[in-house]
């Protein structure tokens, strides 16, 4: 347990919380959901060289590849991250159910861990104790290349677990969550083993369940993880800043599509309650286009928007957006 941690007043009970816990039984299934989950897969990879053949995608294993990217893509964007930790808009538990599953088959940890990791690196954006921050690991070249491992891949191994009653207790209320919380694993299988079963129905053969697998399981988990990953370090070191925030978040559009619209950070950072983290027509933001969709067919409402100021759009880049208490 780390003792150095400032503790917090939890409220009417007085008691006081410790924001983060550092335990060896933590720190080892934070190991084991690394190795399994974020090295196998990238290691899998290898598997093409000798096996090309018997591997080789067709269309059925792409579209898995692409759907499975995108239907998880959006449960971790517009799920775990707009909705769960920013609450930047209102929806049924039905759909809220179905973009927490969404989110945990994307193999981000369960939907306590993400919000109170997000939550905890909004709190500390770039200062010691940010779970992922680029900029901690010293200066010069070295420096930033070793920021930019640690952001990409490294906090994955351990880091500190943010206590949910501290940084998610707003949530833990919500008895359904807790328990599909719980069931965690389940929503991993079921995100390796559906695409496998699809494949079944297009071409009944082993081979070609493996293949499913291959591609909509394991390729898709790898290329997830390291395409949310390139938010906390890519949007912390490079693209532009239109707002003066006080971390060093950027807006990078050449990641535009593949983040669905995440990769317009140093926006979200200014505005961190809003559901668009696009500015402009041409910032596309397919997280937020979903959610506009949503909105004209009921499914979602209350929908929170960035509230630019006129001194603000006047001088975007000098003057410091407050940003809103996520
Ligand atoms: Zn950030
Ligand atoms: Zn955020």
């Amino acid at each position: 347990m780390n003792n150095s941690e400032p503790v917090v007043d939890s409220g009417r009970s007085k008691t006081p919380v410790r924001k983060v816990f550092r335990h060896r039984y933590i720190q080892r299934l934070q190991r084991r959901h690394f190795f399994l989950f974020d090295v196998i897969p990238l290691c899998s990879l290898l598997l093409l060289i000798p096996f090309w053949d018997y591997l080789r995608p067709g269309f059925v294993d792409i579209s898995l590849l692409v759907a499975g990217w995108f239907l998880t893509g959006l449960g971790v964007t517009v799920g775990l991250h707009r909705y769960f930790t920013h609450k930047s808009f209102k929806t049924s538990k039905p759909v809220a159910f179905l973009f927490a599953a969404l989110g945990m088959m994307a193999v981000v940890g369960t939907t306590y861990w993400w919000v109170g990791i997000h939550r905890r690196h909004h709190e500390l954006s770039d200062q010691e104790g940010d779970p992922h921050s680029p900029h901690l690991h010293g200066s010069g070249f070295w420096g930033s290349v070793k920021g930019f491992v640690h952001a990409q891949i490294g906090w994955l191994a351990g880091h500190d677990y943010p206590n949910p009653n501290h940084y998610v207790k707003d949530w833990l209320r919500e008895h359904w969550l807790v328990r599909i919380n719980r069931h965690y694993m389940l929503f991993v299988l079921a995100g390796l083993l559906i695409p496998a079963g699809i494949a079944l129905i297009f071409e009944p053969t082993l081979q070609s369940a493996l293949r499913g697998f291959f591609w909509g399981g394991i390729v898709r988990i790898a290329a997830v993880h390291h395409i949310v990953s390139a938010i906390n370090s890519f949007c912390h070191l490079v693209g532009t800043r239109r707002f003066n925030t006080a971390e060093h978040s950027t807006n990078l559009s050449i990641l535009a599509i593949p983040t669905l619209g995440e990769s317009f950070h140093n926006n979200h950072h200014a505005f961190q309650t809003s559901a668009t983290f696009s500015h402009r027509w041409w910032e596309v933001d397919i997280g937020a286009i979903t959610i506009r969709v949503m909105e004209a067919l009921g499914l979602v409402w209350n929908v929170r928007r960035p509230h630019i100021t006129r001194p603000q759009k006047a001088a975007e880049k000098s003057a410091a957006a407050t940003p809103p208490k996520p």
